[in-house]
């Protein structure tokens, strides 16, 4: 078989030896150098060109269905525990804990739950919206694991490596949220990005206030293109009497989307942690949806009425 391998990033270090082996199966192998952000960013264009018959796409479940055969291979990592008896004893007076990983650790779950337990602590796990695929599981884009139980939990506790994923599940709670991240051996409280992340996006609306061209940026990733919501943002906007238009690429690059200088801001619509994460180097405000609606709520009525849209 013709087969393209693609790895997130943390996983491309593993690239080769996965390539050998399929190799001296008697596959004929290629991997994907493109960066990969998640299964919503499958390389299906490069398989097709490449005419392969499969795409492997390693460390992500599936996100959404694609037309190319695509076989999804779970990576799990065994995170070591040493630190989570110290970080249950730091969580103090917080007794009923939303407890939340990523896909690599969901095996690893019940497991740091069972350590919670034993210190006394009694410990929820929540449900994705459904990208997501695992009870607890949390996603850049699906935090619901942690948002379904916002109003029955004390705190939130991340038990994996990084910020990202512990990020996007604090933004849309209201819990003390802490990580424990047992690759640095560190126990951390994160409550004060939260307090960050209002006042950015307060800021980015202010910045906004006199922006009269606006551009809409839709992805072609296969989990990420919304022309619907795009197309219904550009109406949106027309009728405040400012201008729009929808922009087009796979993955935006910000240094040269500041090329596109007519506009005064860009509404995304593509991965949501484009608008929240990483946009420092844009020149201009990237708005979610939400941002734009509160803008255009704070503007004077729609310019153009809804019937001469039509
Ligand atoms: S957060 Fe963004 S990159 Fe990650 S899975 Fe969701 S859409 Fe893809």
């Amino acid at each position: 078989m013709k087969l393209l391998l693609q790895f997130p990033e943390g996983l491309k270090q593993f690239a080769l030896k996965h390539a050998r082996k399929l190799e001296s199966e008697g596959h004929e192998v290629y991997i994907s150098a493109t960066p990969n952000f998640g299964a919503c960013d499958l390389a299906i264009d490069e398989a097709k060109a490449l005419g392969a018959d499969k795409l492997m796409h390693f460390g992500h479940a599936e996100f959404s269905k694609v037309d190319f055969p695509v076989e999804y291979l779970f990576y799990p990592i065994d995170a070591p525990l040493e630190i989570i008896e110290s970080a249950i004893k730091a969580l103090g007076k917080y007794n009923t804990i939303g407890l939340v990983t990523t896909v690599q650790h969901i095996h690893q779950l019940e497991q740091v739950k069972g350590e919670f337990e034993k210190l006394g602590k009694t410990v929820l796990i929540g449900k994705p919206y459904g990208f997501a695929k695992h009870q607890g599981q949390i996603l850049g884009c699906d935090i619901g694991s942690s948002a379904t139980l916002d109003r029955k939990v004390d705190c939130h506790v991340y038990f994996g490596g990084g910020l990202f994923h512990p990020l996007g599940a604090l933004y849309n709670t209201t819990k003390p949220f802490f990580a424990i991240d047992p690759f640095i051996n560190k126990f951390l409280f994160l409550d004060g990005y939260r307090e960050e992340h209002k006042k950015r996006e307060r800021g980015k609306i202010m910045r906004s206030i006199e922006a009269k061209r606006f551009g809409i940026l839709v992805s072609t990733k296969n989990g990420q293109t919304n022309l619907n919501l795009a197309k219904v943002l550009k109406r949106k906007i027309e009728l405040y009497g400012c201008e729009a238009a929808i922009l087009v690429a796979n993955t935006f690059d910000f240094d040269y989307l500041n090329n596109l200088m007519e506009f005064d801001a860009f509404v995304n619509t593509a991965c949501p942690r484009l608008t929240t994460d990483d946009n420092e180097r844009l020149r201009k405000p990237l708005l979610s949806a939400n941002n734009v609606m509160e803008l255009l709520a704070m503007r004077e009525g729609p310019k153009i009425a809804q019937k001469s849209q039509n």
